[in-house]
């Protein structure tokens, strides 16, 4: 039977009960069914093959197993893309990245002018919440979109000294619990559409107790950890009677290359380990329980398969397919092609990677194209590019008229500003301005990432030292590779950030003007060299180098800030307040700028009520920022508001006890008021920090 047929026939029935309660005399509203809840749990590095219900007997996921129990299982599901960011916006647009234009981490953005599932569930009425677990999916990022509530704050710092960037699965699903009962009332009046994002089982493989003793391989602890959390959230929708009215959907991101194909982690490759991925869906109301599906889909399937499920019609082309007739055993899937690609590499200037799979074959466009036979599963064992030039052939000739499509008018970069750089390179990822690494047009000849993956490897290590601020073996073993692939800018850059870092800046110089002579018109390389000039002390040379990075590039946030800063510090308050001006025109709320801004107006042109009204703006946007609370409190002294001044100060201190400028400001406020008292507890207090 048709679904048209299905709802012809309950309109029927539904006439002749009416028909037969009226004949009784019986009189009520009809209420309108209520839609289903929607939770999407996404559930990042993990693959499917080391999940008890995946066939994995070395570990214990019940939760996860439960829901394949009395759900949909995929057994060959394929994500889009081996990373985060570009992974989750195709889960969420239901399209490829050649289509919603977010290809890499933290370059891209995903536009506003891509339909999101969650800004079609809020005009439906849902009410829509996510919890993430990674500031690579902050919402500077664009993923927030449609989402009444997105909670990318991080508060608790997993490691000492580091910025908060990621939360573990303990803290996701009590936040989520909370929430739950946080809104419960108007859950009584409509449904909810939650995501939860689960970072737990990345790199590094850090699991807690017991999991960490329990587990021989770490990877397997964070999950079986993940697993236990993910369940207790369950708990949580089972006791408030939420359960049953809701569609749970369980998918990974990518998976984990494990040391296959020589990859350690992900990203590079899209071979089967970080592509292949676990997706459940439950929904026993509607849909068959513990059924698995042979069938390979791909994660672009999900929103179109949703939306059908909840019977929401879209005036959108998706690329993935709803897999509900599938499901239903109405019709077997047609035999299309499942696209990935990897565009990591083209940050080191390397080739990226794009490739199809139909049928059993699995065709891979590269500098040194590959071709495997897969048949069922699909090891890529063996190149047959030379082999069967008459199936490669028509399998590129498949690929390039799927990309022919490509819609540029998506691609939308972010902004970095010195924030996002700090929490990015707490996450251990490499970020070296404010744009993108690799213009997507850019012609030439590029490596192939095979013939590379062994320096990257040794990057990552080099990379992980670095972030642990172990420079002086880091920048070795850069050296080395740098070597080795002398034109890599991604290797150069590191190598010239972490001679900065060890105040090497004769050493740092030389590779940024390396990089520079490649392609002097990087704005990047520029922005990175006057980092150097700055930290040695030459703001003359430094600023030539920002200039040129903002003649290069008028969107670098960065370089129009560090313009500033060299301009507050020999006091050319105009000039200073331009490049500030120009740094918050790219990032309006951006505190830091606001912060200086204000700074500006009370230093340079004594207007001490527009200062404090522009740092006011600042701490709106970063409440617990002490730099901001400190100079609020200092502002407020300048202007002669003692109290403000001290009830602003202390709070900055509550943060940073030992900050000798605060304390210094505050002793004066206090020396001021006559408040001696206080002012001895803060003179000990300085004497103790000396020390
Ligand atoms: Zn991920």
């Amino acid at each position: 039977m048709n679904r048209k047929i299905i709802i012809w026939s309950i309109i029927a029935f539904a006439g002749i009960v009416a028909l037969l309660l009226i004949a009784v005399g019986i009189f009520f509203v009809i209420r309108p069914v209520r839609p289903p809840n929607v939770l999407i749990i996404t559930m990042d590095t993990t693959r499917a093959d080391r999940i008890g219900c995946y066939g994995y007997d070395k570990i214990l996921t019940p939760n996860i197993d439960s829901v394949a129990k009395d759900g949909v299982l995929f057994e060959e599901a394929f994500s889009v893309q081996p990373v985060t960011l570009p992974s989750h916006a195709s889960i969420f647009t239901g399209k490829y990245p050649f289509h919603n234009g977010v290809r890499d981490n933290n370059i891209y953005r995903l536009a506003d002018d891509n339909l999101t599932l969650a800004e079609i569930l809020m005009q439906n009425d849902y009410l829509t919440t996510a919890f993430l677990a990674s500031y690579i999916l902050h919402n500077r990022f664009g993923l927030h979109q449609g989402f009444n509530f997105y909670n990318d704050r991080f508060i608790n710092p997993r490691q000492k000294g580091r910025l908060p960037v990621e939360r573990r699965a303990s803290e996701v699903s009590f936040l989520a619990s909370e929430w739950l009962d946080a809104v419960k009332d108007e859950l009584d009046k409509r449904p909810f559409f939650l995501w939860l994002h689960y970072y737990d089982p990345h790199a590094g493989y850090d699991p807690p107790h017991p999991y960490k003793t329990a587990y021989p391989d770490p990877y397997d602890g964070e999950i079986a950890y993940m697993d236990d959390w993910i369940g207790y959230f369950f708990d949580e929708l089972k006791q408030r009677g939420l359960w049953e009215d809701t569609i749970v959907v369980l998918v990974a991101d990518h998976g984990e290359s494990l040391g296959q194909y020589k990859e350690n982690s992900h990203g590079i490759f899209i071979y089967r380990p970080t592509v292949r991925v676990p997706l459940i869906i439950r929904y026993p109301k509607t849909l068959p329980r513990g059924i698995r599906l042979k069938e390979r889909v791909t994660t672009v399937d999900i929103m179109p398969t949703l939306l059908e499920l909840l019977d929401i019609n879209v005036d959108e082309k998706f690329d993935g397919t709803s897999l509900l007739p599938l499901i239903k055993g109405e019709e077997k899937q047609p035999d299309r092609a499942i696209y990935s690609e990897a565009f990591i590499p083209r940050g080191f200037n390397w080739s990226e990677l794009k490739g199809i799979r139909k049928g059993e074959w699995f065709f891979i466009e590269a500098p040194h194209p590959e071709l495997y036979h897969i048949g069922k599963s699909d090891p890529a064992s063996e190149n047959l590019i030379e082999k069967q030039p008459e199936t490669a052939g028509t399998m590129r000739n498949r690929l390039l008229t799927m990309l022919a499509d490509t819609d540029l008018s998506k691609v939308e970069y972010v902004v970095a500003d010195e924030e996002m750089v700090q929490r990015l390179q707490a996450l251990g990822y490499f970020v070296g301005g404010g744009e993108h690494a690799a213009n997507d047009e850019e012609g030439g000849p590029h490596p192939d990432p095979k013939d590379k993956i062994g320096l990257f490897n040794v990057y990552q290590r080099a990379s992980s030292l670095i972030a642990r601020e172990i420079y002086e073996p880091g920048a070795l073993i850069l050296e080395n590779i740098v070597e080795q692939d002398p034109n890599n800018q991604r290797f150069r850059m590191e190598l010239g950030n972490t001679y900065v870092k060890l105040e090497k800046y004769q050493e740092a110089e030389k590779h940024f003007k390396h990089i520079l002579s490649l392609n002097a018109e990087d704005p990047r390389s520029h922005y990175l060299l006057g980092l150097c000039y700055e930290n040695w002390g030459k703001p003359d040379m430094a600023l030539k180098e920002y200039r040129e990075a903002v003649a290069l590039n008028p969107d670098h946030f960065l370089a129009h800030f560090h313009r500033g800063m060299i301009h507050i510090e020999s006091g050319r308050w105009d000039a200073a307040e331009r490049a500030f001006n120009d740094a918050r025109r790219l990032n309006p709320r951006n505190p830091m700028a606001l912060n200086n801004l204000g700074y500006i107006a009370i230093k340079g042109r004594k207007a001490f009520e527009e200062g404090i009204g522009m740092i006011l703006e600042a701490l709106e946007n970063a409440p617990e920022n002490p730099t901001v609370l400190g100079s609020l409190g200092s502002a407020y002294a300048n202007a002669g508001n003692y109290e403000k001044a001290a009830k602003y100060l202390n709070a900055a201190l509550a943060l940073v006890p030992d900050d000798r400028r605060f304390i210094k400001v505050l002793k004066e406020v206090y020396g001021a008021t006559g408040e001696q008292e206080k002012l001895s507890k803060l003179e000990v207090r300085e004497k103790i920090i000396e020390k």
